[in-house]
């Protein structure tokens, strides 16, 4: 029997068992690439595959492969990806490659621990156009001559438009020509929560001091001051210290100053001394250009047709163009077919339509049970098994995302469960979601299956 062969006597025994979702997800792409004495070598397509197979199919994979040849002893799962592009793990280089290549596709580059910048926005993967040339070019004469153009700049726009992704540019670029400036990137959230410890800790001196010490300061979604007094009066000394010092200051926020509620009068004359840029809403080209860039991060091609679709029904965000772009990619990924724009209708429902009409409660709660494969009743009836904590909590985010459902609502399917432990889980899903590829990847495949319910 050639390896071929074998590995084809092994999934159709295999396909027996599983659902052919599950089949799909987790044995397309595989192959058996190498049998050395009694280890059969196995390569996947990705890290998630391989992780998945260890965990949940070694067992029985093993079990057939005995039974066909009994000198098998063991498995390995390498790795193999296929048409992907090796991702260089940005200036971190040191990695083995081995390592490099374990985690393609989702090579994660890590937010750095001295500025809290993530190397993963820059100015390369950064597309411009009408919408944002204004605060785009404002962002390029600050990153020019830090502390002097303009000072502070203040970037405002909607949700999802690309704030974050400047704001960080501009700091990875000043840090990236001047390794010896103090770059600081802090979210607003953290900012206030920070402030409130030092007070308690009475440590509010230490971080005056530290926060003075900036060279670059970049305060994301400002807006979030509002009616946070003590916050805003510290803040209020630091921007003076350091505009007075000549250190460049950045700002981004939802809205523009003046509709900032809740804001000392002097603060919101400081945040509009400098230059106030706003980001609009993409125009066509521009959506495509993105759509296209990302695609082509990812190394995999979605025929024209299916980026004009998305760029014709998502007008209004980025994060959104990125989330259905993302969606098609993993779904490539997973079945290696060319993406029609059928496929597209299918998979993006929820983003396109609205969603209540496109699934339901039952089949995200199905989706998730048979995807950790749980029994459905149990879940929902608080059982204490560790197991069952994590998709429980992620079913929780997903009926908040998809469904929009209210927290209580959602704590009533839940045994009762009160509403801040289910915003407990969402907020942590959704930060998962966010910062980690692999879960985000995960929930990709049980959104993919949601929505061909
Ligand atoms: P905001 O902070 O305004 O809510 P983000 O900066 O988080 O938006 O952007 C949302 C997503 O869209 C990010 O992943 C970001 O990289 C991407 N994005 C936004 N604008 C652009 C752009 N002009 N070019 C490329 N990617 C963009
Ligand atoms: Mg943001």
């Amino acid at each position: 029997m050639t390896n071929e062969e074998l590995w084809q006597a092994v999934l159709s025994q295999i396909q027996l068992n599983i659902s052919p979702a599950n089949f799909a997800t987790w044995f397309a792409n595989t192959k058996i690439s190498a049998i050395d004495d009694s280890v059969v070598t196995v390569s996947v397509p990705n890290s998630f595959s391989k992780e998945w197979l260890e965990q949940k199919y070694n067992r029985d994979i093993l079990k057939i492969l005995k039974s066909l040849d009994d000198n098998i002893r063991d498995i390995q799962y390498v790795v193999n990806p296929v048409n992907v592009k090796i991702a260089t793990a940005g200036k971190k280089g040191a990695k083995k490659e081995e390592e490099t290549v374990e985690q393609m596709g989702f090579s994660e580059l890590e937010v750095s621990k001295e500025t809290n910048l993530n190397p993963k926005y820059t100015f390369d993967n950064f597309i411009t156009g009408p919408f944002n040339e204004i605060a785009y070019a404002a962002a390029m004469a600050v990153v020019e001559e830090p502390g002097k153009s303009y000072n502070p700049l203040f970037i405002y726009g909607d949700v999802g438009l690309g704030k974050t992704h400047l704001i960080q540019a501009v700091g990875n670029k000043i840090k990236e020509n001047n390794p010896e400036k103090k770059v600081k990137y802090i979210p607003a959230e953290k900012l206030i929560s920070t402030i409130v410890n030092a007070i308690r800790g009475q440590s509010v001196e230490e971080l005056k001091k530290n926060l003075r010490d900036i060279d670059v300061l970049i305060i994301d979604d400002i807006q979030f001051l509002a009616g946070k007094d003590k916050t805003q009066e510290e803040f209020f000394h630091t921007f003076n210290s350091l505009y007075q010092k000549n250190k460049q200051i950045i700002l981004s926020s939802d809205r523009h100053p003046n509709n900032i509620p809740a804001i000392t009068e002097r603060l919101k004359s400081r945040f509009s001394g400098g230059m106030i840029a706003d980001i609009n809403i993409p125009d066509y080209e521009t959506r495509m250009a993105i759509l296209k860039q990302k695609a082509e991060e990812k190394d995999v091609t979605i025929p024209a047709d299916v980026l004009e679709y998305i760029a014709n029904n998502i007008q209004k965000n980025v994060r959104e163009l990125e989330g259905a772009i993302s969606r098609l990619i993993i779904y490539k990924k997973t079945n290696g077919k060319t993406v029609t724009i059928e496929d597209a209708k299918k998979l993006l429902k929820n983003i396109i339509v609205t969603p209540a009409k496109v699934t339901n409660y039952k089949k995200i709660v199905e989706a998730i049970t048979e995807f950790y494969d749980i029994p459905s009743g149990n879940m929902f009836f608080s059982s204490r098994k560790k197991e069952f904590a994590r998709p429980r909590q992620l079913a929780m985010y997903l009926l908040k995302r998809e469904l929009k459902m209210s927290y209580s609502e959602i704590g009533r399917k839940f045994g009762g469960k009160d509403h801040t432990t289910v915003i407990h889980a969402c907020q942590l899903m959704e930060k998962e979601d966010a910062e980690n590829e692999k879960v985000h990847q995960e929930i990709e495949l049980i959104i993919q299956r949601i929505y061909s319910k």
